[in-house]
């Protein structure tokens, strides 16, 4: 699984990025449409007016879309055009906001909360099974650590860890995890030598012009390159059980 697209769906320009991505073999379009942000004065994604263009994108490339929802209402209000709904770090340990994506059928990409244990990761995935959805994907996008350098401490353990014990999927979020765009690409890769089932990136057609998380954004371009490397791991056999 190979999810990339902007932080946010920002305009039309979404609809051309999702198709140089499909050409380049991502397998499902992320885009945010309500954005959960630090500061409530800040840019929180176009809303209900995303979904025209997220509709449009499904027209034109047949591609899934990955977009958050924060509330039971905007579970409803994107339903018909999320395929995959994400829930983000700073909701994951809402548990009653779980229990509402267990009551719903679609399948649930469970972000890692920033300060939340391995175990205690796993356990939450419970709020949502006991409601009746089982389909469930982890994703680690770092954690909180000392380090400043980097946004958040991106933690390769827990890939390993949760491939060692569950067999629910595991993707892995280099540009939250990183916050960096240069570093992306090898936190990338070795995600997937660690054992993720799949990536969560964010890729912009002008990363400087981004409404958010630009400076975590990669290019097509890089986005080009992170693909071929990912071919060249495929063959060398590192995949290989
Ligand atoms: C995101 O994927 O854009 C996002 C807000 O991620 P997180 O919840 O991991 O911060
Ligand atoms: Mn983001």
């Amino acid at each position: 699984m190979i999810i990339a697209g902007p932080c946010a769906i920002e305009g039309k320009e979404f609809v051309d990025l999702a198709k140089q991505l499909k050409s380049l073999g991502a397998t499902h379009i992320r885009g945010g449409v309500f954005k959960p942000r630090t500061s409530p004065h800040r840019w929180a994604g176009l809303g209900t007016d995303a979904i025209k263009w997220a509709v449009e994108m499904k027209e034109q490339t047949g591609m899934p879309l990955v977009a958050e929802a924060m509330h039971w209402k905007q579970i409803e209000q994107l339903y018909d055009v999320v395929d995959i709904f994400q829930i983000g770090s700073r909701n994951q340990t809402d548990s009653e906001l779980l229990r509402d994506f267990g009551r719903q059928d679609k399948p649930v990409l469970l972000k890692r909360g920033m300060a939340t244990s391995i175990e205690e990761f796993l356990m939450y995935t419970e709020y949502i099974r006991v409601e009746g959805n089982n389909k469930i994907i982890l994703c680690e996008r770092g954690i909180r650590t000392f380090e400043t350098y980097t946004r958040n401490t991106f933690d390769i353990n827990c890939i390993a860890a949760v491939r060692k014990i569950t067999k629910m999927p595991i993707l892995a979020d280099p540009s939250h995890g990183t916050g960096r765009a240069e570093l992306v690409i090898p936190i990338a890769l070795a995600g997937l030598v660690a054992g993720a089932d799949g990536l969560l990136i964010e890729v912009h057609n002008n990363p400087v012009l981004a409404k958010t998380d630009g400076r975590q954004s990669i290019t097509v371009e890089e986005f080009k390159i992170l693909m071929g490397k990912i071919e060249k791991l495929k063959q060398s056999g590192v995949f290989d059980e």
